[in-house]
C-alpha cells in the first residue's frame, strides 16, 4: 500500500504545553483514517501542522511525498481543509462561495464545471443561487466541505465534520466520505462520535496528551485479525491468565464483566477458542466480534495507557 501521510517525529509547542510529542505514523493511500482522543489530545494541532496551517518545532510531515514545511504552496495543492469552527461568507450565495474557494486555492479558467460538480457530489446543485446565511446547519456544513474539496485534493482533512448534524445528515456525510474514498481520495475525520467514524473509517489513530497511543486497521480489514469481546460472570482472573498465556490473544482489557481483545485468527479457530474457553469451566456469557471495533479499542487502548501510567 502506497504512503499518503508521513509523519515523523512531529512536535509542537504552544507557549507551555506541548501539544504534540514525536508523532510518527504513515497514513495508506486511499484509507478513511479516524483521529480519536479525549479533548486537548492534540487532534486540532495535529490537524493543522498537516495542512501546513502551523510551524511544528520538531520533526517533518510529507503529504503525497511533499514535505509540507519546506513547499507549503505545493502541498496545498493535495490538501483540502475542514476547520472545526469554520466559518462562511453569508451574504454570498453557494456559487459564489464555492468560486470563492476555488479562486482562493488558485484555480484558473472556467470554474463552472468545478463548481457544479462539487456542487452535485455534495447534493447542493439545487442550493447554487441560495445565500449561505439561509441554509440550515447540515447544508452549512456541506457548503464548507465542498468549499474544502473543490480544488479535487487527493487528501481530505475534516475537523469534527458531524459536530451538530442530525443523524440522517451524518448518514449522509458517511455515504459522502466512502463515495470519496472509492474515488481514491485519502480521508483523515476527527469526532467524538465513535460510532459514525465506524460506518466508514478503515483505520484508527489514537491521540492522548499529544501522543499517539494506536494506529491500526479496523475490523474487515483483515480476515485473519479481529477484535472480540465477551461477557462472563465469575473469576475475572482466571479469564486474564487463561486468555494472556495465548499467543493469538493481544491487548486483551479486562473488566469484572466484560473482556476485549485482539484475536489473531480464523473463524475456526475462534470458536476452538470458545470451545477451550467453556471446557476451563469459565462463566461465558456471551462471546463475538466486538459490536462497536472502534469505540471497544479506543476505550481499551486509552484504559491500558491510563492504567500503565
Ligand atoms: P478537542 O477534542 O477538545 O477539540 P484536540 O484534541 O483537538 O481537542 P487541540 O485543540 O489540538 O486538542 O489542543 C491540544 C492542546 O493544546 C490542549 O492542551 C489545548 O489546551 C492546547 N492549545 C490548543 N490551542 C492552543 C492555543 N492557541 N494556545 C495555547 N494552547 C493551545
Amino acid at each position: 500500500m502506497r504512503t499518503m501521510i508521513e509523519l515523523t517525529d512531529l512536535t509542537f509547542d504552544y507557549p507551555g504545553i506541548r501539544a504534540l510529542d514525536a508523532v510518527s505514523c504513515r497514513i495508506d493511500a486511499g484509507s478513511i483514517t479516524a483521529l480519536v482522543g479525549p479533548n486537548g489530545a492534540g487532534k486540532t494541532t495535529l490537524m493543522r501542522c498537516l495542512c501546513g496551517l502551523e510551524r511544528p518545532l520538531a520533526g517533518r510531515i510529507s503529504v503525497d511525498g511533499i514535505d509540507v514545511i519546506d513547499e507549503p504552496r505545493r502541498s496545498h495543492e493535495r490538501l483540502g481543509y475542514l476547520s472545526d469552527f469554520f466559518g462562511l461568507y453569508e451574504d454570498l450565495t453557494v456559487d459564489r462561495c464555492l468560486r470563492h474557494a476555488a479562486a482562493a486555492h488558485g484555480m484558473r479558467g472556467a470554474l463552472d464545471g468545478p463548481v457544479r460538480d462539487t456542487a452535485t457530489r455534495l447534493g447542493l446543485a439545487d442550493r447554487l443561487d441560495q445565500r449561505a446565511g439561509d441554509l440550515s446547519r447540515g447544508l452549512r456544513q456541506r457548503v464548507a466541505i465542498a468549499q474544502a474539496m473543490i480544488h479535487a485534493p487527493r487528501v481530505l482533512v475534516l475537523d469534527e465534520p458531524a459536530a451538530g448534524l442530525d443523524p440522517e445528515a451524518r448518514h449522509t456525510l458517511a455515504t459522502l466520505f466512502r463515495a470519496l474514498q472509492a474515488g481514491g481520495m485519502t480521508l483523515l475525520v476527527s469526532s467524538h462520535i465513535l460510532s459514525e467514524l465506524e460506518q466508514y473509517a478503515t483505520h484508527m489513530l489514537v491521540l492522548e496528551g499529544g501522543r499517539l497511543l494506536e494506529h491500526r486497521a479496523l475490523a474487515g480489514m483483515s480476515d485473519q485479525r479481529r477484535t472480540l469481546a465477551l461477557t462472563f460472570s465469575g473469576d475475572a482472573a482466571a479469564l486474564a491468565a487463561r486468555l494472556g498465556a495465548r499467543s493469538d490473544v493481544q491487548g486483551l482489557d479486562i473488566t469484572p464483566a466484560r473482556a476485549v481483545f485482539d484475536f489473531a485468527g480464523d473463524e475456526r479457530a475462534q470458536a476452538a477458542l470458545l470451545r477451550d474457553l467453556v471446557l476451563a469451566d469459565l462463566a461465558i456469557l456471551s462471546f463475538g466480534p466486538a459490536s462497536s471495533d472502534l469505540q471497544a479499542r479506543y476505550l481499551a487502548t486509552v484504559g491500558q495507557h491510563r492504567a500503565g501510567a
